[in-house]
């Protein structure tokens, strides 16, 4: 998804730009957002097994 086109509500300029602290807000969720967009769900899941299986293997170890 890209903001380039997306005009602030507040300051009437493109919110790319980030001349008001609506603009920097609103450009800051939105790179938020693309950034966890580019993260496949896939990804997340394994990511989640190997901490589970970290977690798992550190609690054998204490006892
Ligand atoms: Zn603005």
């Amino acid at each position: 998804m890209t903001y380039d086109r997306l005009v602030c509500a507040n300051c009437a300029a493109p919110v790319s730009e980030g001349r008001c602290p609506v603009c920097r807000a609103n450009r800051e969720r939105l790179q938020q957002e693309s950034f966890l967009s580019g993260i496949s769900p896939m990804a997340l899941i394994a990511l989640l097994a190997v901490l589970v299986a970290a977690v798992a293997l550190l609690a054998h170890q204490t006892v």
